[in-house]
């Protein structure tokens, strides 16, 4: 028996989490003949009703014994509110590298004509940049002082209604983020490392991060990757265009956090979107799997959820803990409903189905195809 702890997330997490923890349930019992002991921790909505607060101080302890967690997304309201759970449970338990593979699962529409060529991971640095939280209001008591201070200590004139926040980017952090993908990318055969950055415009924060990554490679990294790995960087406007007009171009790719968080949703988009893809939050002791997509609250509780991305994020932790077979298992059962264009509403329209199967149906699906090698 191996213990999974989880957090099932708001909106869409419930259906998504029971469609992901009936697939992982029954492949792990099928491959090993063993159960899952699931743990549930509570964060976001779902917390404040039991306990009164959104991030209990219990579930951050807990993902630190376990070392491992998946959890369904968390909901944050924009402008006012609280701050992102997702952020502070990143920057609590350092999980400094967000990694989100993304590749292309045949049958699924996708806008390309190749999209067989997108075979890309993403590595997004996850604790500083305009994530840090550092910002104020306009017309705060730091708004205001802040803007004093930037007037009289560096001739700084900014608007009296201006809100301000920053963007700290330290050397610290980008070379282990790079690090990180060096050692992922020789570890997997990955041949190619392209960091992206906006550099030419934010010289001393996203050309520093270059600066640093190129640093780190040459003094740290170099012996190893030498004839393995090549590297290359590019300004993130032109990723942008890049990855849709050349992705075969793109192995790895390492950036700053906000640059990372726009990359992930494009990139998934090129295999047919944030529905299909996943990714991990790790430090170097502890790891958070999570579908990239948010809580979708227009479609919560209408069975319409595509729980794709959910039992991706399952199916890479189990991979994490040395079950590799089981995911085998369930990426094959999933290629199969998937290309088989049995699938839910969201990718049923893409495909210019009218019939589509409920969140539900769609996990069935995949036992099915799991029990008899077939759809
Ligand atoms: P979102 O929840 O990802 O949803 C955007 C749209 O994508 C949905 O309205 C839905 O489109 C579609 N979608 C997303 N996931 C889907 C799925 N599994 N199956 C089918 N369709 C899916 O993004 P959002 O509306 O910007 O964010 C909503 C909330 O989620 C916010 O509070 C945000 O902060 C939070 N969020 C959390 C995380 C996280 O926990 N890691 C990540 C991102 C966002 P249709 O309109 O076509 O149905």
């Amino acid at each position: 028996m191996i213990e999974i702890p989880y957090i099932e997330g708001d909106g869409i997490g419930p259906e998504i989490f029971n469609a992901m923890k009936k697939v992982i349930d029954f492949a792990f019992e099928k491959t090993y003949n063993d159960k899952i002991k699931w743990i549930e921790l509570l964060a976001g909505q779902k917390a404040l009703n039991t306990t009164g607060e959104l991030l209990p101080q219990n579930t951050i302890e807990a993902i630190k014994r376990y070392k491992t967690a998946i959890k369904g997304p968390l909901m944050t309201p924009v402008g006012s509110g609280y701050r992102s759970l997702n952020v502070t449970l990143r920057q609590v338990l350092d999980l400094y590298a967000c990694i989100r593979p993304v590749k292309y699962v045949p049958g699924v529409p996708s806008p390309l004509k190749n999209p067989e060529k997108v075979d890309i991971i993403v590595f997004r640095e996850n604790t500083e940049d305009v994530y840090a939280g550092i910002e104020w209001e306009a017309g705060s008591k730091e708004a205001e002082r802040t803007r004093e201070y930037l007037k009289e200590k560096f001739g700084i004139s900014l608007r009296e209604d201006t809100g301000i926040g920053l963007k700290p980017i330290s050397k610290f952090a980008s070379q282990r983020i790079v690090k990180k993908a060096v050692e992922y990318a020789l570890k997997n055969n990955r041949k190619k490392i392209t960091i992206v950055h906006k550099g030419n415009i934010m010289k001393y924060t996203e050309g520093a991060f270059r600066k640093w990554a190129y640093e780190i490679i040459e003094e740290k990294l170099k012996d190893e990757i030498d004839g393995k790995i090549e590297i290359n960087d590019i300004i993130t406007d032109n990723m942008f265009q890049q990855i849709i007009l050349h992705p075969e171009n793109y192995d790895v790719i390492v950036t700053t956090n906000l640059n990372g968080d726009y990359l992930s949703d494009a990139t998934a988009a090129l295999i047919g979107g944030i529905g299909l893809t996943a990714g991990v939050n790790m430090s170097d002791k502890v790891a958070v799997f999570e579908p990239v997509h948010g809580t979708a609250p227009d479609i919560a509780g209408k069975g319409l959820a595509n729980p794709t991305a959910m039992i991706l994020a399952g199916s890479m932790l189990l991979e994490y803990l040395g079950f590799g077979e089981a995911q085998e298992v369930i990426i094959a059962a999933l290629k199969r409903v998937l290309e088989s264009g049995k699938v839910t509403k969201d990718l049923a329209l893409l495909m210019g189905r009218e019939k589509y199967l409920s969140t539900g149906e769609f996990s069935e699906k995949i036992l099915e195809a799991i029990e008899k090698d077939t759809v």
